[in-house]
């Protein structure tokens, strides 16, 4: 049940008739994992917040930078040096003190995941790495649970879903050889920082478009974005065979 000053909270958005109230009320007891507080995560975790999610469980082994601050909007300077778990968890509760924040302050490995995403509803890879991305693929599948993936560089960016209940491809996918595809991080390859808010805002509308139930998702497809072009692009892609990650899952 959503209290009266929870109605008025959040009204603007229980006005959209694919939300409403049920809608709210689901976001309210909805557990989302946040993998990552750099430059996705931050947008994704203040629009999650904002938007009233029950419990966000937030991941990052870092420390903030002062090189973070222009692309990783959830930090001020006075947070530089402290956990980014810790500082995210403060200025996310001074946004809404109503929402559990949850901190962990190491990156996920093999060893801790499982218990880590543990009641989770839906998991945002917002990791900047591929062997972050393979251990958060292989945990979300054997749990069965969907996972938002993004990541950009540069100007471009994409981001698609992965749902294990819908038998669809997963991550690995997409990506069979992480030598080859091993992308330039920002301080190699630089960024402008509205891509990512461009993809962290994606991501956490997949969040709530998936925890609402409303009609259309990203599965079994990836959307490429480009802002010099302006080109938005989504391709279709589907199961691998010998996939070595969710081939047996499908038997
Ligand atoms: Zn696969």
């Amino acid at each position: 049940m959503l209290s009266d000053q929870e109605l008025f909270r959040y009204s603007r958005q229980l006005l959209l008739e694919n939300l409403d109230i049920s809608g709210q009320e689901q976001l309210k007891k909805s557990r989302v994992l946040i993998a990552g507080l750099g430059g996705l995560g931050s947008i994704v975790a203040m629009y999650l917040a904002g938007a009233g999610v029950g419990c966000l469980v937030i991941v990052d082994g870092d420390e903030v930078d002062i090189t973070n601050l222009h692309r990783q909007v959830l930090y001020k300077e006075a947070d530089v040096g402290l956990d980014k778990s810790k500082a995210a968890q403060k200025n996310l509760l001074e946004l809404n003190s109503e929402v559990d924040i949850l901190t962990f302050d190491r990156a996920l490995d093999s060893e801790n995941i499982l218990s880590v995403l543990k009641e989770v509803d839906i998991v945002v890879d917002s990791t900047d790495n591929y062997t972050a991305r393979y251990n958060l693929n292989r945990a979300c599948l054997s749990l069965g649970i969907p996972m938002v993936s993004a990541s950009a560089q540069r100007f471009e960016g994409q981001i698609t879903i992965i749902n294990p209940a819908l038998g669809g491809p997963c991550y690995r996918c997409l990506y069979t050889d992480d030598s080859q595809h091993e992308a330039l991080s920002c301080s190699e390859g630089g960024i402008l920082s509205p891509i990512l808010g461009v993809l962290g805002s994606l991501q956490a509308f997949e969040v709530v478009r998936f925890l609402c139930n409303f009609e259309k998702a990203l599965v079994d497809s990836i959307l490429f974005i480009d802002l010099l072009t302006l080109d938005f692009r989504q391709v279709k892609y589907s199961a691998k065979k010998d996939c070595p990650d969710c081939s047996r899952l499908r038997g």
